[in-house]
């Protein structure tokens, strides 16, 4: 029965190949994104296992910043697949500004191979997803949650649930991305309700991208006092100045 399927979804993929989503040529791949292409993402190397920020001329893993050390985030570990970088940056505005899913699919899908055969191997994955929420009225606005459809290919190739009920953005706030650092903090205060029960849970956040990491430190205090134990973070990309 598998032999049939997997040849007929070759046959498939020989008479409709896929169109790369960076170079729109096909793609011979049986993804969205050719090799040549994958090749040339910026992949995240040396980073903090607890913030991700980026630690070059290093060779040691399991490093902490000496910021995490100095005051520990709430969170437990970050996990970032890329740097915001060029071509990572067009693709993430493209899914957020022009409603572009198929990026969300070719993200989460790398993600999902990446938390799969790399990054989990020696431990337990986490026992739910929870995309970072936005507010309802962004919600609205946009559409769509990227970090939910970011999210969606990770769930299923892991056979982990996405909790889309549980927690709340309850205070409309600017983009953080705009905001001077200084008023990141106050901006994203209390911006969260959690209305679900955590307790002992292992969960793992996800966030298209993280840049000083206030909002998932927001996000990741008000988890802790609903009781999680522990917090991953799973990001598409961080941005390489904080
Ligand atoms: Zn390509
Ligand atoms: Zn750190």
């Amino acid at each position: 029965m598998f032999s049939k399927l997997h040849y007929l979804s070759r046959l498939y993929e020989w008479f409709f190949p896929r169109t790369c989503i960076l170079c729109h040529y096909p793609s011979k791949a049986a993804e969205d994104l050719c090799e040549p292409c994958f090749l040339s993402l910026p992949i995240l190397h040396e980073s903090c296992i607890q913030c991700a920020k980026n630690l070059p001329h290093t060779s040691l893993t399991d490093l902490v910043c000496g910021k995490c050390q100095h005051s520990p985030p709430p969170f437990d570990r970050t996990y970032a697949l890329f740097t915001y970088q060029s071509p990572i940056t067009k693709l993430i505005m493209e899914l957020k500004f022009h409603e572009r899913l198929v990026n969300a699919k070719v993200l989460g899908d790398l993600l999902a191979k990446t938390i799969q055969h790399q990054w989990y191997t020696h431990q337990t994955l986490p026992e739910i997803i929870l995309p970072i929420p936005l507010h309802n009225k962004r919600l609205k606005k946009r559409g769509f949650n990227q970090a939910l459809e970011i999210a969606r290919p990770i769930g299923k190739r892991l056979h982990i649930p996405i909790d889309t009920q549980g927690c709340l953005r309850t205070k409309h706030t600017e983009a953080q991305a705009q905001l001077a650092l200084k008023k990141r903090t106050h901006n994203i205060k209390n911006a969260f309700y959690i209305r679900g029960d955590y307790t002992n849970r292992h969960v793992a956040i996800l966030d298209d991208v993280t840049t000083t990491g206030h909002t998932i430190s927001e996000f990741s205090k008000a988890l802790k006092k609903a009781g999680a134990r522990r917090i991953d973070v799973w990001c598409c990309a961080k941005t390489l100045l904080n």
